[in-house]
């Protein structure tokens, strides 16, 4: 069904088994486990599928090192493992990546960590070698028998400045482990979507739909698009609103405080020498102020984070210029002989980590990251449903949390569980290899029947994965022709995103559909031109064209920096 089909079939049929406030990483991948298991869903989101703290992260599957001295021992297992997972069930966009932690003492924050497990240090303090080797035996253990990644190694400090000729020339040592660095989370979260929607006809995900109100058996939910409303009577509602969750609640008329919300910004710089002194590793350490801060490998461009500051309304938060202060001073730190400038920034990115609320932690730092689901009865409400929140948790733990909601949702409805998703390849993950040969076979496949050179379907391959097929099938049906402000795309292939990939706004596009955004690729005519695209998929008339294009040129503007 598209859109208007799903519309109008709620005005039909109000009755939903399970109702999904919030279309983030968790409220998909919850999405995605009833669906499996015949449940008919329905998922909602008040913006673009994505948009919120998952929009944010630092684009990281990873287990957590840090929180092992929080004692979050549980977490930081249960993540190693899902980050496993994921590198191989969407190895497309998830894939190891080799983190590196410059150490510039031996032994410092040995008799801390301890202590700070203990709960008797409050502040963030330095990690020395010593503390860090332990750390990362621990992580290594976590792995088990399912090794996705090579374990840890250390290297002195003379080996260190060999391989980084551009490291601050006063480390002792240099540790290098693997975590996996989630490429596109964006569109990981929208094909996990997609894949669900296809697996179940009476499950369905629609954006620009926000929950209003509720009372007794009803739940009011408006098209943020057109201003409609429909009444809907849910057995059981999900609230996946992430750092909106009380916000939402309280729209049901409920007076939650699950959440203590801490922001994160980061940064991305287009800075060849940085780029090259780092290569492929990330560089995770501990800045000065003893936060953990990290410098990433992004395509061709560099991801410098990030913060964590505790804030009251997530519908706020901007990456400030103090926080910019703070990444320039941070990168000097490690590598001192590079400059980096604030005209080197392509592109800001703020967001709001839904943490639970957490009275004992002194620090920010110390909020656990752990998830857990806080279940209000109808009995405890005026409410005929039950209400789940899902508080906290990270974007790499996300399928087994999923689970555990899904569980205890099949548990309500009395369904038995058909079927797991622990080893379920996601979109253009299935069939996808990594394996340079096999790439270069399927590539040579398509080309013979499509058509389409080899050069663009390796374009769309590192895109799409493994849906390269589909996506070129589609191109196929009609004349194409590259984009005249971005010859990389074609017009087909933008036709392909938006009535494949429920784009309704142009910003979906721009800073979701592609990485075009985050990457700094963007021009105004590269806007006007998918505006273009995009209105004539609508059936926009050129004032509305141009209204559209002037808005995302606002919201790049606004939230992102990113002036045109
Ligand atoms: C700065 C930062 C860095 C991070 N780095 C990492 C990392 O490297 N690795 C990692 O594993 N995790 C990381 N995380 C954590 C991870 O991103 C989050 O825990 C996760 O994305 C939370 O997802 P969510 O689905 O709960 O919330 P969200 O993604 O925020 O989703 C909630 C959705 O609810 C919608 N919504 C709100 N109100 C309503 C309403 N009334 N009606 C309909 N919809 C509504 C919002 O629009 C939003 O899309 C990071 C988080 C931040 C902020």
């Amino acid at each position: 069904m598209n859109r208007n089909e799903i519309l109008s079939s709620l005005k039909t049929n109000p009755e939903v088994s399970v109702l999904i406030i919030g279309a983030g990483i968790n409220g998909i991948g919850t999405f995605r486990d009833l669906t499996l298991n015949g449940v008919d869903v329905l998922l909602i989101d008040r913006g673009d599928f994505c948009s919120g703290a998952s929009a944010a992260s630092s684009h990281m599957a990873h287990g957590g090192i840090r929180y092992l001295e929080n004692g979050e021992f549980r977490l930081v297992r249960e993540a190693v493992r899902e980050r496993n997972r994921m590198i191989r069930n969407a190895p497309h966009i998830v894939g190891p990546l080799p983190t590196t932690i410059p150490m510039f003492k031996y032994f410092s924050g040995l008799f801390n960590a301890p202590l700070k497990f203990l709960g008797w240090l409050d502040k963030p303090s330095e990690r020395g070698s010593v503390i860090i080797k332990l750390g990362l035996m621990m992580y290594d253990a976590y792995t088990g028998k399912t090794r996705t990644v090579p374990r840890h190694q250390f290297q002195l400090r003379g080996e260190s400045l060999k391989r980084w000729s551009r490291l601050n020339p006063d480390i002792v040592t240099t540790a290098t482990y693997y975590d996996g660095l989630i490429s596109n989370p964006e569109r990981l979260a929208l094909e996990i979507l997609l894949d669900a929607e296809a697996d179940n006809s009476n499950a369905h995900a629609l954006n620009y739909v926000s929950m209003v109100s509720g009372e007794k058996d009803s739940v009011t939910l408006k098209n943020e698009l057109t201003g409609e409303t429909y009444e809907m009577h849910p057995k059981l509602v999900i609230n996946a609103a992430g750092p909106w969750i009380d916000l939402t609640n309280n729209k049901l008329g409920l007076s939650t405080r699950y959440i203590g919300a801490t922001k994160g910004s980061h940064i991305v710089v287009d800075h060849p020498e940085l780029r090259a002194a780092i290569g492929l590793n990330e560089f995770f350490f501990e800045n000065k102020d003893g936060r953990i801060v990290l410098i990433c490998p992004l395509y061709d461009r560099v991801l410098i984070g990030t913060s964590d500051i505790k804030i009251d309304n997530p519908d706020e938060v901007r990456c400030t210029d103090e926080e910019v202060d703070y990444f320039l001073k941070l990168v000097a730190n490690v590598f001192p002989s590079i400059k980096m400038t604030r005209d080197q920034i392509v592109f800001r990115f703020t967001g709001v980590r839904p943490l639970g609320s957490s009275g004992a932690a002194k620090t920010t730092g110390q909020y656990s990251r752990d998830h857990h689901i806080e279940v209000l009865s109808g009995e405890q409400t005026n409410l005929s449903f039950p209400i789940y929140s899902l508080v906290g948790g990270k974007w790499t733990s996300f399928r087994a949390f999923s689970e555990q909601v899904a569980d205890k949702a099949l548990t309500f409805l009395s369904k038995p569980r058909q079927k797991d998703t622990t080893n379920l390849p996601i979109g253009g993950g299935r069939g996808y290899s990594t394996d340079p040969d096999e790439q270069k076979r399927q590539i040579d496949g398509l080309a013979a029947w499509t058509g389409l050179s080899k050069e663009r379907l390796q374009i769309l391959y590192s895109r799409y994965g493994s849906r390269t097929e589909t996506v070129a099938r589609f191109i196929n049906l009609e004349a194409d022709a590259p984009l005249k402000s971005l010859p990389d795309y074609t017009r087909r292939e933008i036709i392909f995103l938006v009535q494949h990939e429920k784009v309704m706004r142009l910003d979906d596009l721009l800073l979701r559909r592609t990485m075009l955004a985050m990457l700094g690729r963007l021009t105004k005519e590269i806007t006007h031109e998918l505006a273009d695209i995009l209105g004539d998929c609508m059936g926009w008339n050129i004032e509305q064209k141009n209204a559209e294009a002037a808005y995302a040129l606002h919201l790049l503007s606004d939230r992102h920096e990113v002036r045109l």
